[in-house]
């Protein structure tokens, strides 16, 4: 078997959605994972419970580490990714910090794309400064900027697959290289392309993140996050990692990097990450999570069809002054969206609403099927103005970078009938007039 098949079985990448994890629960034979809305397990015996807390034995101690739900969701996210392991948390934004906690140190830094989701970028250019942690954001589309921006200090490189909401594609390749010459590990946001359209780790990434709450979960209900270890960095390359391969003194000197092999990184985002930070996915969430993973293909086929057809429609709309979607071809990234998302651009992007901020705002509140909200990836049909809304932190300058100025609408395309969708957006549009 190749490195592929034999991280996933050997099993189509459908079968996997569907069936990744779980198992016939073995006391009662229910089919469907059942929920796990509890928060400890009895131990056998004093000598049981000693070895759960070595790390000896794998089993379940408390639901902030370990629970069975979600460990099925895990199983599920890690297969799916062509990952090793995977650790689910309670949120997007929880995965990237359980992912920086894993490894950084006061006063170390990492290089991450200036065109992430907006959420990204005030957590590491703002709160992550308390950690004194410091992100260099660089225009990752020149690998030049991104060599000049290393220096010894920095830990990693961080970018997402398909950027929220810019519709950028990242040149997963050729950053893998610079993070491997620099041996340093390349983090991959994968949420709005999800596994079924990009496979970040088949490109190089050793570490995968996912907002779960979007089109993993399919149906707005369940925040969620998690990360997913390739298993294929090797944390003792150099000193810089030395809190997944030096000794750990909360574990009598543990090294997690020789102990665990290709599951360093998992067991310490569950035995420390989860442990000390806290933020714990929800059992009721992963079930949910699980629902929507098993019919992600057919979700995301949709999706994107859905999305091409709405986007064609919007280019030769007289009031939108441009779009910005990659699955169109004279976007400029069309070809890299071809090599890395060949099964379809995703069902999030931007566009210019010609007229402005004011004519931007005009259209969020003429829409009737579209819903004005900050979530993406809903099976419902989602439209935001960022510059009012999710990017209003930033700066102007910022927020350009981002692909968020003021007459940008972002638009979220769903599952509905693609021609209801464009008949909504084109009475918006008229709207402004
Ligand atoms: C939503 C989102 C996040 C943050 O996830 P939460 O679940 O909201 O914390 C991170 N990255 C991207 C690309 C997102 O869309």
């Amino acid at each position: 078997m190749d490195d592929t098949s034999k991280r996933t079985g050997g099993y189509g990448f459908e079968t996997r959605m569907i069936h990744a994890g779980s198992q016939p629960e073995p006391v009662t034979g229910a089919r469907q994972t059942p929920i796990f809305q509890n928060t400890s397990y009895v131990f056998y015996d004093s000598d049981h419970a000693a070895s759960l807390f070595n790390l000896q034995t794998f089993g379940f101690i408390y639901s902030r580490l370990t629970n069975p739900t979600v460990a099925v969701l895990e199983e599920r996210l890690a297969s799916l990714e062509g990952g090793r392991g995977a650790t689910c948390c309670a949120s997007g934004h929880a995965a990237q910090i359980l992912t920086f906690f894993a490894f950084m140190e006061p006063g170390d830094a990492f290089i991450a794309s200036n065109r992430l989701y907006g959420g990204s970028i005030t957590q590491f250019g703002k709160t992550f400064k308390k950690f004194d942690w410091t992100c260099h954001f660089v225009d990752v589309d020149d690998p030049d900027a991104v060599r000049r921006a290393l220096t010894p200090k920095c830990k990693a490189i961080f970018v997402e697959s398909l950027a929220n909401p810019g519709g950028v594609v990242s040149d997963l390749e050729a950053l893998s290289a610079i993070a491997r010459e620099a041996e340093i590990p390349l983090i991959v946001d994968n949420t709005l392309a999800t596994p079924y359209l990009c496979q970040p780790i088949d490109w190089g990434a050793d570490l995968v993140v996912h907002s779960t709450t979007k089109f993993l979960s399919g149906n707005g209900t369940s925040v969620g996050g998690a990360v997913v270890d390739s298993g294929r960095f090797d944390w003792s390359v150099s000193e810089k990692f030395s809190s997944l391969s030096a000794p750990e003194p909360a574990y009598h000197g543990l090294n997690f990097q020789e102990t665990f092999g290709d599951m360093a990184f998992t067991t310490h985002a569950h035995a420390v990450g989860l442990r000390d930070l806290g933020p714990a996915m929800a059992p009721m969430n992963a079930f949910l999570t699980l629902l929507g993973t098993e019919t992600l293909s057919l979700r995301m086929e949709r999706h994107c069809e859905n999305a091409q057809r709405v986007a064609e429609f919007l280019a030769s709309h007289p009031k939108v002054a441009w779009v910005s979607y990659p699955g169109l071809k004279n976007d400029r990234y069309h070809e890299l969206a071809q090599k890395y998302l060949p099964k379809g651009a995703g069902a999030v992007f931007t566009f210019g609403v010609a007229g402005g901020f004011e004519a931007g705002l005009k259209v969020v509140e003429s829409v009737n099927l579209f819903s004005h909200l900050a979530n993406v990836g809903d099976a419902r049909s989602l439209i935001l103005h960022p510059a009012s809304t999710t990017h209003r932190q930033l700066s102007d300058e910022q927020r350009q970078a981002a692909g968020a100025g003021d007459e940008v609408l972002r638009l979220s395309i769903g599952l509905e009938t693609a021609e209801d969708l464009i008949a909504d957006l084109d009475q918006a549009l008229t709207a402004t007039a």
